[in-house]
């Protein structure tokens, strides 16, 4: 049981871990009719280029509006969607609908404008996943820069074909994303050994910073922008809420951000309404 629910807490008592298996058991069936009930959508967050004020691209993210739970955060079913590797589904439809969504707004934005996709572990193991990729990026004949993957630290260790599937990706053209990074291992060995294109700050060290005191959280994020330029990869910063952050990040040289300053994840037609905010420049 526990190889299969991680998050299953063994410090629990014996019948509290019974019932809180017995939950997972009950939202695992659910996860695996929810796809075919379209109870999931995809919202777009915007990544600025924080120079010129520009949109870039958009992550996608996933929501599951569940009719007995209401609205699931992804934090509380994607660990249980990669136990069970229902992910591997998910994350198809994910890219799907993801690649579909940028083409509409592409038909809308002369310039070449990029989505982000996460990738579980688990989806890496997947020896289809990058041909299944490829179908659909020809489908919708995107560019395969335009198509960015966006992997957590703990994947390079803990998928076997990482290496791999690294040098794949970068072979390929589509860009690669170490996604909150210095919230993992941070071993400076794999951005020596990897061809990965693009640093993301995590958005806790983004949140914690103290201009005034020019914290701790401050000299991290520096130092994240000052060694992706040295390594010659872009760096992003999620999490931006406020202008403080934003000019701090400004100033030590990040180049790319996202967050609710900006904007929340919102659906599809908003994501294209975004280009018409007077807020953003036309990138052009
Ligand atoms: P992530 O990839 O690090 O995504 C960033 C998270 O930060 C998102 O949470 C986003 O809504 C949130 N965020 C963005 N800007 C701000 C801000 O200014 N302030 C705050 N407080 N939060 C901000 P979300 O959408 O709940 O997703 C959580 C995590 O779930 C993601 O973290 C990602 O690891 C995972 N996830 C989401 N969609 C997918 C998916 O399609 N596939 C997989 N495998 N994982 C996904
Ligand atoms: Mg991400
Ligand atoms: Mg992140
Ligand atoms: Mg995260």
């Amino acid at each position: 049981l526990e190889k299969l629910y991680p998050d299953i807490n063994p410090q629990k008592d014996i019948s509290f871990r019974l019932t809180e298996a017995v939950d997972l058991i009950r939202m695992e069936n659910e996860l695996r009719t929810a796809l075919d009930e379209q109870q999931f959508k995809l919202v777009y967050q915007p990544i600025i280029d924080l120079e010129t004020q520009s949109i870039t691209g958009f992550e996608a993210l996933i929501r599951w509006q569940s009719p007995k739970r209401g609205f699931v955060r992804p934090d509380e079913f994607i660990p249980l969607a990669e136990s069970t590797s229902l992910i591997v589904p998910i994350g198809q439809w994910v890219i799907q609908t993801g690649l579909e969504a940028l083409t509409k707004i592409q038909k809308r934005v002369n310039h070449p404008v990029s989505m982000s996709f996460n990738i579980a572990s688990r989806q890496i193991e997947e020896p289809n996943f990058l041909e299944f990729l490829l179908d659909c990026a020809e489908k919708y004949r995107l560019d395969y820069q335009q198509v960015k993957l966006e992997i957590l630290e703990r994947t390079l260790f803990d998928s076997e074909r990482a290496i791999a599937w690294v040098q794949q990706c970068h072979a390929l053209g589509f860009p690669l994303v170490l996604d909150d990074f210095g919230t993992g291992y941070s071993s400076l060995q794999y951005l020596n050994e990897y061809n990965l294109n693009t640093l993301k700050i995590d958005k806790s060290f983004v949140q914690g910073m103290n201009v005034e005191s020019n914290n701790k959280s401050c000299s991290i994020c520096q130092a994240i922008v000052n060694l992706s330029k040295t390594l010659g990869m872009t760096v992003v910063a999620e999490g931006i809420e406020t202008d403080e952050h934003l000019q701090a990040l400004k100033s030590f040289g990040c180049t790319y951000g996202q967050g609710y300053f900006f904007s929340r994840p919102v659906p599809l037609e908003e994501a294209i309404a975004l280009f018409e905010d007077p807020r953003f420049s036309s990138g052009e």
